[in-house]
């Protein structure tokens, strides 16, 4: 790769995505200086951080000096090369730099030998960040070329480096100096985690699965029956009330998910046992701490699934009458402004958690999570980062935290200048957003190739964003979700409404409905759970409703109503076989007749697709192109059923790879096979959202890509950069190659 082409490595997610992928800090930065020299074939990169309070730049990261010198070498704004970047806000470029009067030479940093120096600065807005150098022993090694690159790479580090900055001030020189993973020993300071839902949150700290007894136990109790009577009248319209709110605002899953608590709390067994409680002699505090603890025990052991979920709304529920009951001095009975701390959640506590306005969530000590619980916290912005660290269940209910859901960082009781720090990103983070103004309502290539933008839903709220970004359709809703957060299946008649809200709020654009994809780690708890040792390779996704013919048929009379004098597509996941559509398709039939027959409207010629989502079905992809009305690719899956790693599996993250030659191969031969029936194709996993690859997809021939709305922007842009001509010789490229490395480097270089 030439070095004048370094630009083009510095896909600035690309380099985010690093700084989460990272074990500490010094590491991430250390990263950065290899990834730069490399690219730039210089011998020497390294990276200096500006000290606010010192007001001096300090070596933080070298690939070529003296590594001792990290976090030693200080240099005075104005001093050296380096300081003189910074101090002025511009790069300085040298044949060599010893001949700069500003030059400085550092005994033992072991930089004699070098002669070409350029230096850029790392700035945000007018904030000093750092600096970032290359240098050489050829004299004049660095072009104009190069000088440009760098102040590129520089301008799209900085906000990822000022992040990395702020966390690094927290620990000061122990992260820096021994390069040691961010944990640190003893109290717990900082959590480096994995990224669920982007988002910035700063709160108090709610422990879930804590009833914080402790804190009502302690306080002076003297309540009547006549308090406990009005805290439980209380609790009752509370929770009336958040059911409302929920049905307001999330009208596909709101139904009854606050049943359980209300039912609790009507169910005189509860409610009567406090009471005797009350009358024996303990205090009404004690009394519901006492019921509350019984029935998290009976339903903690229970070897009914759906019952032993009900332990956490018990606890919630407990905690509720308890605030009610000391209300003056306990503030609020909700999770209003806090960062909720949490083992493990299901589905139907992310809904519960927004309408009660948490700030953000933090998932720790290793509890895990399914797909569906991140979806969902995506698509209703509440931050969320996945932790391993089991010290984070231990910190104590209401210790400050700052959380950061794009980067995964979690800061426990953070100085205030961090948090005024923060308050800046999130600024800059909005400005961003202000990318999405320039969104326009088509999208093409350069060269004037149209390009379809749809969007992904996963709940009716997702369709306002979608709107606003100027999606062309939806191409792909996941119609499990009103499923996975609900206590029981949805009626037809309920489906039938929400399915028609999409059609309706879409208004005559391209509406693709994905009919029922549960199983693998999205199970629905109100269904007898059949116990499977691999359940992604099990009854998943139209299997599942192949055998639940009952389930099926429900839904698909459900979306050919909402389609009535509308135009509808429905397609069907993880199909491996012709005769999976054929059984599919013979099933769409006999509900039109049914519903013909009884005289309902629903749309008749309901366009029906394929998932492309397994190996076996890419081998068959000619005869499935050839039967179906559309394909669709899903990606998420796809990779993991070609590679055999398992999407949500954290520990093999590294090896699922979206660029593997299999998996490119494969897209290729869906692409040609659509191509050859005239068949169309669109592609909905996250791959449509990777702008390295976007090239590639085009070159292949896809024209229709169905993402999160968020990226829309984005992509767009990309798309925009794009020459289709190019694109088909990337593409051809990258299907020839064999190895990843090769295909990474092709990658990294790019455009
Ligand atoms: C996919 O597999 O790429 C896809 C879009 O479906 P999901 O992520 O819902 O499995
Ligand atoms: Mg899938």
């Amino acid at each position: 790769m030439s070095k004048d082409n370094v630009d083009l490595i510095c896909d600035i997610g690309e380099l985010a995505g690093l700084f989460e992928r990272t074990q500490s800090l010094s590491d991430f930065l250390q990263k950065v200086v290899s990834i730069i020299a490399y690219h730039m074939k210089a011998a020497v990169c390294s990276v200096y951080l500006f000290d606010d309070e010192t007001q001096e730049v300090v070596l933080r990261a070298t690939q070529g000096l003296n590594p001792d010198f990290v976090g030693k070498t200080r240099l005075k704004l104005g001093e050296g090369i380096v300081g003189q970047a910074l101090a002025e806000f511009r790069a300085i470029r040298e044949a060599k730099g010893s001949q700069n009067p500003h030059f400085k030479l550092i005994q033992g940093l072991q930089e004699e030998q070098y002669n070409a120096f350029l230096a850029a600065p790392l700035v945000r807005g007018l904030t000093r960040v750092g600096v970032i150098t290359v240098q050489d022993p050829v004299p004049n090694y660095f072009s104009e070329n190069d000088e440009k690159a760098l102040r590129a790479i520089a301008a799209q580090l900085a906000s990822t480096i000022e992040n990395a900055k702020l966390l690094m001030n927290l620990h000061s020189t122990t992260a820096y100096a021994g390069g040691k993973a961010p944990v640190v020993e003893g109290e717990l300071k900082f959590v480096k985690g994995g990224v669920a839902s982007g988002g910035l949150a700063y709160g108090r700290a709610a422990i879930m699965g804590h009833l914080d007894i402790h804190e009502f136990s302690q306080a002076k109790s003297a309540h009547s029956m006549a308090d406990f009577e009005r805290a439980l009248a209380k609790t009752e319209n509370q929770l009336e009330d958040l059911q409302r709110q929920l049905a307001e605002r999330m009208a596909d899953v709101a139904s009854l998910i606050f049943n359980a608590h209300l039912l609790m709390l009507k169910d005189s067994e509860f409610s009567g046992m406090m009471m005797r409680r009350i009358k024996s002699g303990l205090t009404p505090a004690a009394a519901v701490i006492e019921v509350v603890n019984q029935y998290v025990n009976l339903f903690a052991a229970s070897t009914n699934a759906l019952l032993r979920e009900k332990t956490q709304d018990v606890k919630d529920l407990g905690h509720r009458i308890l605030h009610n009951l000391f209300e003056k001095d306990m503030g609020t009975a909700d999770y209003e402004g806090h960062v909720v701390i949490a083992r493990s959640l299901l589905p139907s506590d992310i809904v519960k958690l927004v309408v009660q306005r948490a700030a953000g969530l933090v998932l720790g000590g290793g509890g895990g999570i399914t797909s569906h619980v991140a979806i969902l916290a995506r698509s209703l912005q509440l931050p969320m980062v996945v932790v391993r660290d089991p010290r984070i269940l231990d910190v104590p209910e209401n210790t400050m935290i700052l959380m950061d859901g794009d980067q995964g960082n979690v800061m426990v009781n953070p100085a205030a200048e961090v948090v005024k720090k923060y308050d800046s990103l999130k600024e800059a983070r909005h400005r961003a957003e202000e990318l999405e103004a320039d969104v326009q309502p088509a999208t093409a290539t350069r060269d004037g190739v149209r390009v379809r933008l749809l969007a992904n839903i996963n709940l009716l709220s997702d369709l306002k964003v979608a709107k606003r970004l100027k999606a062309e359709g939806v191409g792909l809703y996941r119609s499990e979700l009103p499923f996975i957060v609900r206590n029981d299946f949805p009626s037809e008649e309920e489906q039938y409404r929400i399915y028609r809200t999409l059609v309706e709020e879409m208004a005559g654009k391209e509406v693709v409905f994905r009919t029922l994809d549960i199983g693998g780690d999205k199970m629905l708890s109100y269904f007898p759970n059949i116990n499977e040792a691999n359940p992604f390779l099990g009854l998943r996704a139209i299997r599942f409703s192949l055998r639940h013919k009952d389930i099926f048929t429900q839904q698909l009379r459900a979306l050919l109503r909402a389609g009535a004098g509308s135009h509808i597509r429905i397609m069907f996941p993880l199909v491996a076989s012709v005769d999976d559509f054929v059984q599919a398709r013979s099933i769409v039939a006999e509900c039109a007749n049914s519903l013909r027959a009884e005289g309902i409207a629903f749309c008749a010629d309901a366009e029906l697709g394929v998932m492309i989502e397994l190996p076996s079905a890419v081998e068959i992809a000619d005869e499935l192109a050839q039967e179906a009305d559309f394909l669709c690719i899903g990606t998420n899956d796809l990779i993991q059923y070609i590679l055999a790693v398992d999407r949500t599996n954290e520990q093999i993250a590294d090896l699922y790879v979206p660029y593997h030659p299999a998996v490119l191969r494969s897209l290729k031969r869906i692409a040609a096979a659509a191509e050859k029936h005239s068949t169309d194709l669109s592609i909905c996993g996250d791959m449509a959202t990777d702008t390295r690859i976007i090239p590639f997809l085009l070159g292949i021939g896809i024209r229709v890509l169905s993402l999160d709305s968020m990226r829309i922007p984005r992509v767009q842009k990309r798309i925009a950069e794009l020459n289709i001509t190019e694109c088909r010789k990337t593409a051809s490229a990258l299907v020839a190659m064999s190895r990843l490395s090769e295909i990474e480097a092709f990658l990294q270089k790019g455009r």
